[in-house]
């Protein structure tokens, strides 16, 4: 969404550089990269492309000779002022937060406590937040701003040679809100930097080989946030209530799972592990929704049902899973989702947070500045006859 205005304000800019062939007054003080982007934006306004009109627009006649461009110094960006260079280098600003809202810090409040018993946590319940939804709702744009921001950032790194990447992985039963949190939390950062995959029922291909292969293929390139719709964790959820491998297989992976994860912390992978729960009366709702609405059929299959008759099974899947595999590089966060504003700002403060604490900056240009800028410059007058 913030993709999109901002480049349907580009355009605009663009146009009307285009219309006028003058200066454009781009504020190059904002989160942008300034220079380079300023630069872009002046140097496109400054040559006169084939559509352009020149202001006293000399038609070319076959006769007259065709006006030469005129060197466009006069009207070239200014160097940044050392404010607005510190303003374009300075840090993403932090949403602002009232004492009212979160009173105990997301990460804390969503921890699975020792011995969680699923059927004991309120689905319906918003630990830590004790601001009203309208509220929640407002936070969640807002974080999706600086979401934007932090993304923006971490995709420069990740095409300067950065190997910094954040994976979010989302876990929960049929209908518990996955694919609304890929829509509306991911759906505020550029497209571009999120690569998401979704994990079912493996292929054939994908059995005859280990089960973290298909995970390993699928991981996040650097500069990328990437989330995973189901993972590698349904090897010990799925295959475990229906004992689709042996006990002791899947007493294995636990710690084969664990030191998979710290394998990519270390090669720079923030991993943020979410299960998402909701009740099975919320969770007939949803499927009944499904049921009754002729444009929601396709979200629904016979195999939810199955699923859902082994929920107690699940639940105690899903407690093994906290307990074996809640580290401390990578723990897992249990949200409450029967309301789905909730689950929404509990995801997108987790990602937030796991995208500040990457002290994200701009990369610094590996080339001469200075240097490019004359080159540039000296091009300033380029025709294109
Ligand atoms: P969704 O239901 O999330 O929209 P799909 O219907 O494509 O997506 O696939 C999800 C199903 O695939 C779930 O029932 C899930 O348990 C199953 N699944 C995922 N991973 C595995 C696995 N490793 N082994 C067996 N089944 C799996």
């Amino acid at each position: 969404m913030a993709g999109s205005k901002k480049a349907a304000k580009k355009k605009a800019t663009d146009k009307a550089a285009k219309k006028s062939g003058k200066k454009v007054e781009t504020k190059k003080s904002a989160a942008k990269p300034g220079v380079k982007s300023a630069q872009k934006v002046e140097s496109k306004a400054a040559k006169t492309s084939k559509t352009a009109k020149p202001e006293k627009a000399a038609k070319p006649s076959k006769t007259a000779k065709p006006p030469k461009l005129k060197a466009t110094k006069p009207t070239l960006a200014p160097a940044l002022t050392a404010e607005e260079t510190a303003a374009a280098l300075a840090p993403v600003p932090t949403t602002t937060l009232a004492a009212t809202e979160w009173v105990t810090q997301p990460a804390q409040a969503l921890a699975p406590t020792p011995g969680l018993r699923l059927a004991e946590l309120d689905p319906e319940a918003t630990p830590g937040w004790e601001g009203t939804r309208e509220e929640a709702e407002a936070r969640t744009l807002a974080l999706g701003e600086e979401m934007s921001q932090l993304q923006e950032r971490l995709f420069a790194e990740g095409r300067t040679g950065g190997t910094r990447s954040v994976l979010l992985v989302l876990q929960g039963l049929d209908t518990s809100g996955k694919g609304g949190i890929v829509r509306h939390v991911l759906g505020m950062v550029d497209p571009q930097g999120v690569s998401l995959r979704s994990f079912g029922v493996p292929t054939e291909e994908e059995r005859s080989h280990h089960y973290l292969w298909r995970i390993r293929n699928s991981l996040p390139a650097a500069g990328r946030i990437g989330v995973f719709d189901r993972s590698h964790y349904e090897d010990v959820l799925v295959v475990k209530v229906e004992q689709l491998a042996d006990e002791e297989e899947i007493e294995r992976r636990y710690e084969e799972i664990n030191a998979f994860e710290a394998e990519l912390i270390e090669a720079g992978t923030t991993i943020v592990k979410v299960a998402l729960v909701i009740s099975p009366d919320e969770q007939y709702e949803r499927l009944r929704e499904r049921l009754v609405r002729p444009d929601k059929h396709w979200k629904f299959s016979l195999g939810d049902l199955h699923t859902r008759e082994r929920w107690p099974a699940y639940a105690q899947a899903y407690e093994t899973v906290f307990e074996r595999t809640s580290t401390e590089a990578a723990p897992w966060h249990v949200v409450p989702a029967n309301r789905k504003w909730f689950s929404r700002l509990a995801v997108s403060e987790l990602l937030v947070q796991a995208l500040r604490d990457l002290d994200l900056g701009w990369p610094v240009a590996d080339f001469d500045v200075a240097a490019a800028l004359e080159a540039l410059d000296a091009s300033a007058s380029l025709s294109l006859d």
